[in-house]
Formats: C-alpha cells, sequence, structure tokens
C-alpha cells in the first residue's frame, strides 16, 4: 500500500477495514446460510483469514425471495437461481457443514447438530424465522405440513416458490385468498407488490377469479390506490381483519367477523423468530413477562444482551428502538448486520475495539406494471443523544425504471455469493 494511502486510512480510523485481522486459530460458527449469516461468513473471509469459520445449514443451498414476485406470474421473468453451500463456502474459503442445529450449550461453548457437536469461540445465529401456526389453532404437526403444502403463503422458504408458482398457473378461476402476516413480518412491501402483480396477472390473462386479501395492518399508503381502484374489480380487500381460524379440508378461513371460502389460497401465518431462538433462551419477553416472539437484542453490535460471544443478526433480531420497533425484516438489512458482526468479531478476536455501526435498507419494489413504475424504500438510522435509534424512511417514485432492482440484487450478490 503507498504511504499516502496508508496515511490517510489511518487518520480516517479505516484501517482495520481494509488490513485482514490475525487471530490465532479461534473459531466462529455461523447458524444459517441465509443473507445475514453468508454475509458474516463472508466478511469474517476477509478481515480475519485466521479465525476458522464454519457455516451450518439444513439445507444445502441458498435460493433468493429477491425479484420472485413478478417471476411468479410473469413467464418472462428469468428463473430463479439455487446457489449450492458447498461451492459459495469454497469459493470464499470458508467450511460448511449441512446439518440441523439442535441445541446450544453456552456454557461449554458448543452447538449440537444433527452430524455432531462443535465447539465455537464465537457463535453467529442467523436462522431467520419460524411461522406460528399455533395462532390459527392449528397444534397438529400433520395438519401445519398439510397446510404448508397444499396452500403456502410462500414466505418462510424460497424453496416453497416453485410450488407457489405451479399453484397459480393451475389457477382457472374462483377465489384466490392471500393473508398477509401481522407486523413485524419479512419484506414489509412484499405481500402488497405481490398482490398487485397477481391481479394484474387475473385481468391481463382474463381469469375469472378474484383475490381476496386478509389483512390485520394498515394498507401501505404506495398501494392504496393501485389495489383499491386500479384493481377493484380483481381484489376484495379486507383491512384490520385477523385469522382466527383456518380449515384446509373445508377450505375456510376465520376471521374475527367472517367465514371466508376460498378456493386456492397463499396462507402466511404470525412470523416469530426460529426455533433456535427459542431453544437457546434467548428470546425477548416484555415487561409483563411474556414473550415477544423476536430475540433479545443486547448492544447496538447486535451482540446478545446475555452472552457477549453471541450474535443475532437477520430476521430473527428482536426490538431496535422503542421509537420505530424492528429493523425492517430484509435481507439488506441481514448483510448489513453480517457485515457488521464480522468487523465486530474480527476485532474483539484480535483484542482490539471496533465502534458499532447501525445498518441501512433498500427495497426496490414494483409499484405498477403497465405503465411499469418502481418504488425505492430505504430506511437510515441514527443515534439520539439519549441512546435511542431513529429511523428516517424516504420513498422515491421511480416512473422510468431501467433495471435498478436487477442491478441493487447483483451488487448484493457479489458481497456473499460471488465476488
Ligand atoms: C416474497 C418475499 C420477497 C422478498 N424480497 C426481498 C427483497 O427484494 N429485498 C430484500 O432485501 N429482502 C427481501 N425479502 C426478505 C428476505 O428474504 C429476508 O429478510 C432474508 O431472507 C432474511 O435473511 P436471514 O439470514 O435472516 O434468514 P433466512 O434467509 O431465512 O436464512 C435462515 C437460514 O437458516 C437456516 N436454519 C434455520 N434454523 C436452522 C437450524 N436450527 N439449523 C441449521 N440451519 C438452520 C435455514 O435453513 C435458512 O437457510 C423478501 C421476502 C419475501 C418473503
Amino acid at each position: 500500500m503507498k504511504p499516502g494511502r496508508r496515511q490517510f486510512l489511518l487518520a480516517a480510523g479505516l484501517l482495520p477495514l481494509v488490513r485482514p485481522l490475525r487471530a490465532a486459530g479461534e473459531r466462529v460458527v455461523i447458524v444459517g446460510g441465509g443473507w445475514g449469516g453468508l454475509s458474516a461468513a463472508s466478511h469474517l473471509r476477509r478481515l480475519a483469514p485466521d479465525l476458522d469459520v464454519v457455516l451450518v445449514d439444513r439445507q444445502p443451498a441458498f435460493m433468493s425471495f429477491a425479484l420472485s414476485n413478478r417471476w411468479l406470474v410473469d413467464p418472462a421473468a428469468s428463473a430463479m437461481a439455487r446457489h449450492d453451500y458447498a461451492g459459495v463456502a469454497a469459493t470464499w474459503g470458508y467450511r460448511f457443514v449441512q446439518a440441523s442445529v439442535e441445541g446450544i450449550d453456552r456454557a461449554q461453548r458448543t452447538v449440537t447438530t444433527s452430524s455432531g457437536r462443535l465447539p465455537y469461540d464465537w457463535l453467529v445465529l442467523a436462522p431467520g424465522i419460524r411461522e406460528n401456526f399455533a395462532a390459527w389453532q392449528l397444534h397438529d404437526p400433520q395438519a401445519v405440513a398439510e397446510l404448508r403444502q397444499r396452500h403456502s403463503g410462500a414466505m418462510f422458504s424460497a424453496a416453497d416458490l416453485p410450488g407457489l408458482k405451479k399453484r397459480l398457473a393451475g389457477f382457472k378461476g374462483g377465489d384466490l385468498l392471500m393473508t398477509i402476516p401481522p407486523a413485524p413480518y419479512r419484506c414489509p412491501p412484499a405481500p402488497y407488490e405481490r398482490a398487485m402483480l397477481i391481479a394484474w396477472w387475473l385481468k391481463t390473462q382474463k381469469i375469472p377469479g378474484k383475490l381476496v386479501i386478509i389483512d390485520p395492518n394498515p394498507l401501505m399508503p404506495a398501494f392504496k390506490s393501485i389495489l383499491l381502484d386500479r384493481f377493484k374489480d380483481q381484489i376484495t380487500y379486507l383491512d384490520h381483519a385477523k385469522v382466527r381460524q383456518v380449515d384446509v379440508a373445508r377450505r375456510t378461513v376465520t376471521t374475527d367477523i367472517d367465514e371466508i371460502r376460498f378456493d386456492e389460497a397463499l396462507l402466511s401465518p404470525p412470523q416469530e423468530a426460529a426455533d433456535l431462538i427459542w431453544q437457546a433462551g434467548l428470546i425477548r419477553q416484555d415487561d409483563s413477562g411474556r414473550a415477544t416472539g423476536w430475540a433479545e437484542q443486547g448492544e447496538l453490535g447486535f451482540r446478545s444482551a446475555a452472552d457477549e460471544r453471541v450474535f443475532i443478526i437477520g430476521d430473527a433480531a428482536g426490538l431496535a428502538s422503542p421509537l420505530f420497533g424492528h429493523y425492517p425484516k430484509t435481507g439488506h438489512v441481514a448483510t448489513r448486520m453480517g457485515a457488521i458482526v464480522a468487523r465486530q468479531i474480527a476485532a474483539r478476536a484480535t483484542g482490539q475495539r471496533f465502534p458499532a455501526l447501525l445498518p441501512e435498507s433498500v427495497c426496490h419494489v414494483v409499484s405498477s406494471v403497465e405503465p411499469l413504475e418502481h418504488l425505492r424504500i430505504e430506511a437510515s438510522y441514527r443515534q439520539r443523544g439519549d441512546g435511542f435509534l431513529m429511523q428516517q424512511v424516504k420513498q422515491t417514485r421511480e416512473p422510468n425504471p431501467a433495471g435498478e432492482d436487477v442491478a441493487w440484487a447483483e451488487n448484493m450478490y457479489r458481497d456473499f455469493l460471488r465476488p
């Protein structure tokens, strides 16, 4: 490195970002190979080559939700990619273990997996979400499996998307029901974008069907006129409606007010942090001692409040600030959390300090198909004098989109899938 550049970086306090740190053989175990875990792994490899980095996921490959809504109904949209973890790990130079993590012994610093025990010095938990079917009075695992197989809303795993596409292709008319989970859930605009695209598809393909939307949340203002006016013949929108019960055999959903029959359905129950966060005793309780459903976040740097060797990132993460609630549960935020945690671990493993950084979120949404229009939703964060985090959200209409969404996704994937 030229002396001028080094001096500049030292002065700017950025040197640890670009100079790999040397840590004597400590091991980081990362559970979950989604956006968050993959980002943590690739950044750790670049920042701390001496750390042993092991990624564990029960699946063999990564699939992305990004850009999937258009793909569901548009035959011209390009095919969904699948990335084998073994290949991704070889590309970056870390280890991949395909196994299910069944327990964490924080005292002994080991995780128990379906293929053996794995000791760690640092543990990054990025297991995503689980779907709470019990909130719909479904307690029998077989009934849940049947619902997921026949009517999954495909918000839990991107591997469910091809099945949903097939079901939509087979829908020839009648009532197509879609439930939106109560906030917080992953990718807040995604259900509205999906609804708008399905309505456009029903209309342009002249399918004699109606999309019935059950939404417990306030409708996102950016979609209000398009869903309620432009597609009023295709959409029945039930606002502030809460699902109480689902009967798959009778194809009915019961809300506080109605019993609604459906011919086909995209059923997405309330979401919570994945099982592993519950098993590890890392769920936050509210003031009355009730489980909130999401992880207890420690400090700004995503370190667990209960254990300084454990970090929790991605959609499983809990309350960020009483001023705005959760960070948006997006892949973009998850990758930023992964990069921030990698810097914390790389610095701490070598006895250095690294200031906690804050993530940001960018979301590209198709807000109209004909004429094509996109919406860019950006969220940024800063810490107030009293320590609380503040969120600023900016929405920009893109009336002539020129592939910004695809470029954004490619850029993201270069950071953690293929350099
Ligand atoms: C329809 C839709 C569209 C979306 N579009 C976008 C978009 O355009 N842009 C965007 O930024 N975000 C988007 N998102 C959100 C994004 O997909 C999520 O925010 C992101 O996947 C969260 O990443 P994660 O790493 O927290 O969890 P995940 O991606 O869910 O990964 C968790 C991983 O952990 C593994 N795992 C869990 N438990 C265990 C265990 N016990 N043992 C082993 N492995 C385990 C799972 O197999 C999984 O691979 C969208 C979401 C949906 C539903």
